[in-house]
């Protein structure tokens, strides 16, 4: 082998080895764009879940409606004189203004109705055998998209504890009434039970 002969086997030797090594890390490169370019599968986005205590659920399958409330801090307030001579006909459960207020019972929203003088911002949901109205009332504000015919299920959402209408704004609560329908009642009629003991779970 002469001395150039040498050197042409040399660099042609380096020069098939580049080749390659250039080869392969077109292809490395090119894979590795292809296999970014190829679509992902999508995650649906999972909701954030919400914090919330479980529903304080009585014998009676009244649930407690204000998030948070146990049966121990229900007060019986149902005989509680009230102006005019009128009698309370329900019970207040004090909160934070704010506190969610939710569904003691499945039902379909039958009234929303602002009360100025009485009630506030107030809710009307009949139970879905039509014998049963829950009122709930002084509501800061409805939960958003409430709507009248909307069918709820027991916890969900209605509004937030306020103090509108003839409520204290020291003293923000719910305002929650039950009411036995008779047949063809309207939302402003029935006749009052006392929620305490329902809520309460005691006889
Ligand atoms: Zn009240």
């Amino acid at each position: 082998m002469t001395r150039l002969t040498l050197i042409l086997v040399i660099v042609a030797t380096a020069a098939v080895s580049s080749a390659l090594t250039s080869a392969f890390w077109f292809v490395a490169f090119n894979r590795g764009a292809i296999s970014q370019a190829q679509p992902q599968p999508q995650r649906a986005p999972s909701p954030a879940p919400r914090p919330r205590p479980p529903l304080a659920v009585a014998p009676s399958g009244l649930a407690i409606p204000v998030v948070g409330v146990k049966p121990e801090q229900l007060v019986d307030t149902y005989t509680a004189a009230r102006s005019g001579g009128r009698v309370h006909d329900a019970t207040d459960i004090m909160a934070a203004r704010g506190t969610e207020v939710v569904a003691a019972a499945p039902g379909t929203v039958e009234k929303l109705f602002f009360s100025k003088g009485g009630g506030g911002i107030t809710a009307y949901v009949r139970s879905p055998d039509g014998q049963w109205q829950y009122y709930y009332a002084h509501l800061d504000s409805y939960w958003p998209g409430l709507h009248e015919g909307e069918a709820l299920r027991q916890g969900d959402p209605i509004g937030r504890v306020g103090s509108t209408g003839d409520a204290s704004p020291a003293a923000p609560h719910l305002h929650f009434a039950v009411n036995r329908m008779a047949a063809g009642q309207r939302w402003w009629q029935g006749s009052p039970v006392n929620p305490y003991p329902l809520l309460a779970g005691k006889r």
